[in-house]
Order: structure tokens, then C-alpha cells, then sequence
């Protein structure tokens, strides 16, 4: 079984997998959307930023 991921190295960057929602805390993760990613706990949204 794997362990949690919560990065994962791509080419020497480290990319950033999963976030949990900063209102509800560890457990809960964010949803990922196309543009933003969304709590579907308490409705917390961030837009995601283009690189
Ligand atoms: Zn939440």
C-alpha cells in the first residue's frame, strides 16, 4: 500500500498533489477542479493562479 502522497517530484520541481482545506483542517481535502479547487465540506473555493 503507498503512503500518503502529498508531493510528488516531477522533474526536479516538486508538485504539489493534494491540499486540505485550511478551514476544516488534516482530513479534509480539496477538491480539484479545472481552475480552482473547493472544499466539499464547508464550500472553501480557491482559484488557482496560472504559472
Ligand atoms: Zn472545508
Amino acid at each position: 500500500m503507498k503512503g500518503r502522497e502529498l508531493f510528488k517530484v516531477e522533474n526536479g520541481h516538486i508538485k504539489r498533489m493534494r491540499r486540505h482545506c485550511p478551514k476544516c483542517g488534516d482530513g479534509v481535502f480539496l477538491a480539484e477542479h479545472k481552475d480552482r479547487v473547493s472544499c466539499g465540506k464547508c464550500g472553501y473555493t480557491e482559484f488557482k493562479s496560472k504559472a
